[in-house]
Formats: structure tokens, C-alpha cells, sequence
């Protein structure tokens, strides 16, 4: 997602400790000694209760019902699972009422604890290594729940709709919910006719009754939970194939006003962008893409798995199609590799940035290399912008404008350093690389060592995790900046801040 400048920063570092102590003071029956209660997170320094410890999901299918007028939702979750240890006990992250829970076709036992936790115990407890059905019964108004002081479900006049960043997915489906666990999706939605369900995929079918219309979605590509979402208002959908042949379908809210002509006269060009992008990072790797606009007060836009959300406000001042090209470069650089840890941002934001940079040169609004010589010179060595380690920069500067800027930077700097030649050859290998998977910083660094066939750990070190401004001396050796007078703003460089533009309402 592009940054969120001024915003709410959602902070959350609660001891994890605390549940593990309290986890192992319950009684577990003598038979099942080794059967031990499944971690409330799965290991996220940066978030320390994301995700869940002890299974690995493989497929959501998630069968639902919403009343645009209430904001309620409910619905059955039917989760595919395999444990990795012998579980006695495990965790969803999940926010709305359950009235049900059952493991293996039995009823389970179930509690709430923590921020997001729904505890499930199993009848029996589960064996390492078995595949468990979990089904999940719920209902709920999403916009009312709350974890930490705020909710990722946004209320619009016609409906609601799903997407933040690092989670979503709390208000409307139970998940493990961290990039490390990837799976398939089918999302089901019953809303009234005259309002439309938008999700990632395929649409695979609707079908009417009795005033009532499902709305029935396929993902059967890997995909982060965060990266899952649903919009249910009044649209206006288009569809549309790719040169390359990928069916496309977006959706605009038929209540945006103003934003309307320059939302739909940017999002329609994805099919056109995303072809120019695969010239860069290679085959587009899904097969559904587009993008919507509902009619929400937000800010941000964000990489939704095959179908980003954009904020009417990214089109205030007109058409944006540098927002389109950050959110589409995620497809490949945040979607199709996803981040191992929350500490490895740059790897998405970085390289959308970078695409954004791309898009300039390729509209004639300046050349990547004078976007860095401008990031490089407009900020002092005093800016506090410098003190932020994209490489690194911590869940409270997670969406820092370094992590963009900075970030692009580096990959400027990582360029003039290895050459057009190995350095575009990364950009298109490294998501083949680690195709539906995750990886780091560090196995990005390794990459671009192992096709460039040089030592790139300085480099590294100084434009992606010193808290301080590159000196003249490094900055002469990655060619940043080199010309004598301080450079000229780039014509595209405001219509990328505009990028940055989010929250604040
Ligand atoms: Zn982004």
C-alpha cells in the first residue's frame, strides 16, 4: 500500500509471554502429554500475536451473507488445515460472535482471549501432521468490533468493505492470519440484488433468489490473509481481457461524485499496466486482475490480491495511473512473493516504488535515476527521514515514506552498482524465485549477489539499514547525485506523492 502519512499507526506489542504462560498452566490429559496448545502468534517480532502457532492452512472457504443496510454479516467458515505439532488447543484470529465451532466433523469447545484470539479445543487432540477440518459458524456487525483501539472494516453508505494493512481479515473471516500461511480461497456472498460482492479471483458464477444474489469468487492461487478482501456496495463493474490474455474486472462505487471519471479513467488502464509491468518482472502470475473503488473516507490504496482497493481520494486531483502501477507492481512484489516477516516491508514498498519510477520514465516525467538524485538531495542529513531503516524499520515506521523513497533509493543505488543488465535480471527472477512463497531482505541480498556475482553487503548495509544519510563518498560510488547543482523536482515526483496521500480521515 502506499504510505500512510499522518496516520493512525496501529501499535500492538503485547508480551507474548503472557498467553504462553497462562497456555501452560491448563490441565492436559495424561494421554495426551506430549499434545501441548498451539502458539497465539506465529512468530512475528514485529507482531508478536499475528497468526497462530501449530497448523498451516491450505484453503478458506468462506460462505457468507451481508446486509448493506445493518453492516451485518454472517456466515460459515469451512478452514483445510494440517498440524505441525500435536495440538491439544489452537488459535483463529478473528474478531466477530461465533456459535459454533467443529474439528473433524465434532463440536468443539472454543473461548476468546487477547486482542484477536478465538481458542479452539478439540474434542480429541490433534496429532501432528493430520489434516483437520475446522468449520467455523459466526455472525456480527464488523464496523463495531474493535482490536487495539481500531477496526480495518470501513462502513460506506451502501455496505462495507474489507482491506488494511497488516490485517483485514479479523472483522469478516476467522484465518491464521500472517503472510507466512498462504492459501486458496472461495468466497461466497449473499447480498441483496442491487448490491454487488467484490472479492479477488475469478468470478465464477451469480446467481438471484427471492431478492437475494450470491456472488461466488475462486482464488486458486496462494494468497496472504491480509490480501484477501470484500466490498459490498452499489457498482459499477466492467470487465475486460489483457493483451496477455488475463480476464480483467473492476468496480467502481456508483456513489464516488467528482472522483468518478478520474477513478475509472486510471483503474481502467490495469489491464495496459500490468502487461507494461510483466516486461519488467515477468508473466503476470494470476489469473483474474482488476481493481475497485468503493466509496469509503479512507486515504491508502492496497496490492488486494488480483483486484487492489483504491480510496476515491487517490483521484481527487484527477487521473492517477502511478497509484495503479505501486498497486500492480505489488502483484508480483508483495502478492506473488510475500514478506517472510513484517520487517521485510521494503521488499514490497521498495519495488512498487521503484515501478512508480519506472512509469515516469516510461511517461517522459522524469528517469529513475533523477527521482533518487531528488530523494537524495531534497532530504538533509539531519531529515529524521534518514533515521529510518527500510531494511529494518521497525512495525512503527513500517509504512514510513523511507521505506518508499529510501527504499527505491537503495534499488537506484543496487542498479548503478551491478548494471542494467543483472540488475533488471533480478527484477524478473527474483519472483520466479520464490514464486507463491516468501522470502527476506537477506535472501533478496543473496539473489542479486548470486546473478550479479558481486559482494553486495556494503551496499546494502549503507542505503538499507544505516539510520543515517549515505555520505558524499557513497553516494559518489552508487552514482547518486553526482551532478554538481542540486537537482530539479521531476514532473511525475507530485503525482507520485499523491501516492503517499492516505488517511487523514
Ligand atoms: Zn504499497
Amino acid at each position: 500500500m502506499p504510505l500512510r502519512l499522518g496516520a493512525f499507526v496501529h501499535r500492538r506489542l503485547i508480551a507474548p509471554g503472557a498467553f504462553a504462560a497462562a497456555s501452560l498452566m491448563l490441565a492436559i490429559p495424561a494421554s495426551a502429554a506430549s499434545f501441548s496448545p498451539g502458539a497465539p502468534g506465529i512468530g512475528d517480532p514485529y507482531y508478536p500475536d499475528y497468526g497462530n502457532g501449530g497448523y498451516d492452512v491450505s484453503h478458506y472457504d468462506l460462505r457468507l451473507k451481508y446486509q448493506p443496510a445493518t453492516d451485518e454479516l454472517e456466515g460459515t467458515a469451512t478452514l483445510l488445515a494440517r498440524t505441525t505439532q500435536d495440538l491439544s488447543r489452537f488459535d483463529l484470529d478473528f474478531l466477530l460472535d461465533v456459535s459454533e465451532v467443529r474439528v473433524n466433523g465434532t463440536k468443539a469447545s472454543f473461548t476468546t482471549s487477547g486482542e484477536h484470539e478465538l481458542e479452539v479445543t478439540p474434542k480429541s487432540p490433534l496429532a501432528k501432521g493430520t489434516s483437520v477440518t475446522v468449520v467455523v459458524r459466526y455472525s456480527g456487525v464488523p464496523s463495531s468490533k474493535q482490536a487495539y483501539g481500531f477496526t480495518s472494516w470501513h462502513r460506506t453508505a451502501d455496505g462495507g468493505v474489507g482491506a488494511n494493512e497488516p490485517e483485514a481479515a479479523w472483522w469478516w473471516f476467522p484465518s491464521n492470519d500472517h503472510p507466512l500461511d498462504k492459501a486458496t480461497y472461495d468466497v461466497s456472498v449473499l447480498v441483496p440484488d442491487g448490491s454487488q460482492a467484490i472479492s479477488n479471483g475469478t468470478l465464477q458464477s451469480t446467481s438471484s433468489r427471492l431478492g437475494w444474489t450470491r456472488w461466488n469468487w475462486r482464488s486458486d492461487k496462494p494468497q496472504a490473509t491480509y490480501l484477501a478482501t470484500l466490498a459490498v456496495g452499489r457498482f459499477d463493474i466492467t470487465t475486460g481481457t489483457t493483451d496477455g490474455g488475463i480476464p480483467v474486472v473492476n468496480a467502481y462505487s456508483k456513489d464516488l461524485g467528482a472522483n468518478y471519471g478520474a477513478a475509472r479513467a486510471s483503474v481502467e488502464r490495469t489491464g495496459e499496466i500490468a502487461d507494461w509491468l510483466s516486461g519488467w518482472f515477468g508473466p503476470y502470475p494470476f489469473d483474474a486482475l482488476g481493481g475497485y473503488v468503493p466509496n469509503t473516507n479512507t486515504g491508502y490504496a492496497l496490492e488486494t490480491q488480483t483486484r487492489p482497493f483504491y480510496s476515491p481520494r487517490q483521484f481527487a486531483n484527477g487521473s492517477n495511473t502511478s497509484v495503479v502501477v505501486h498497486e500492480l507492481a505489488h502483484q508480483w512484489y508483495g502478492d506473488l512473493v510475500s514478506v517472510h516477516g513484517w520487517k521485510d516491508i521494503w521488499i514490497n514498498e521498495g519495488f512498487a516504488r521503484y515501478a512508480q519510477w519506472l512509469w515516469s520514465e516510461h511517461e517522459d516525467e522524469g528517469t529513475a535515476q533523477e527521482l533518487a538524485d531528488y530523494v537524495y538531495a531534497s532530504h538533509p542529513a539531519d531529515d529524521t527521514f534518514w533515521t529510518v531503516r527500510p531494511g529494518d524499520p521497525g512495525p512503527e515506521n513500517q509504512f514510513d515514506i523511507a521505506v518508499y523513497d529510501r527504499g527505491a533509493l537503495a534499488l537506484q543505488a543496487l542498479r548503478n552498482e551491478i548494471g542494467d543488465e543483472a540488475f533488471f535480471a533480478v527484477l524478473k527472477g527474483w519472483p520466479q524465485k520464490y514464486a507463491y512463497g516468501n522470502a527476506s531482505v537477506a535472501d533478496f541480498q543473496r539473489y542479486a549477489e548470486e546473478v550479479s556475482g558481486q559482494p553486495l553487503a556494503a551496499l546494502f548495509d549503507t542505503w538499507l539499514f544505516q539510520p543515517s544519510k549515505p555520505g558524499a563518498p557513497a553516494a559518489r560510488g552508487a552514482a547518486i547525485a553526482r551532478a554538481a547543482e542540486a537537482p530539479v523536482q521531476p514532473k511525475s515526483w507530485k503525482k507520485i506523492a499523491a501516492t503517499n496521500d492516505v488517511h487523514g480521515g
